[in-house]
């Protein structure tokens, strides 16, 4: 079965990188460059896992994990924060705001399909 994974990227070239990692892996892409529009799409679309940038225009990524974890339909989405600002708290703020993975770009080409394609795994675990 297909993995679905919906990345919530605003920078060009960060996007166009997870785009070709995710899709070499074997998941479906979906995207988005606000967390206005990934709100929409996670409700829509119902992605297996989400790749959030924290760095977004508008509301940012911790505040879209925070909503989407409080949503009863999407809180078992798992939620993968990416950041490049490497803020000092950035990891803490990201965990406290309910993220189940965090990951500072530039990412690890050779490791990221695989960071996401774990957080999928767990859940498939669960439903057995
Ligand atoms: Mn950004």
């Amino acid at each position: 079965m297909t993995r679905r994974v919906l990345v919530v990227e605003d920078n060009e070239a960060n996007m166009q990188l997870a785009v070709a990692l995710l899709e070499v892996a074997g998941f479906e892409v979906l995207q988005a460059t606000t967390a206005e529009t990934a709100m929409v799409t996670a409700r829509t679309a119902a992605p297996d896992v989400i790749v959030m940038d924290i760095g977004l225009p508008g509301m940012d990524g911790l505040q879209a994990t925070r909503a989407l974890k409080g949503d009863p339909v999407l809180r078992s989405t798992p939620i993968l924060i990416t950041t490049s600002l490497a803020m000092d708290g950035d990891r803490e703020r990201a965990i406290a705001a309910g993220c189940d993975a965090y990951l500072t770009k530039p990412i690890d080409t050779r490791t990221f399909a695989d960071a996401v394609a774990e957080l999928v795994c767990g859940e498939g675990e669960i439903d057995g």
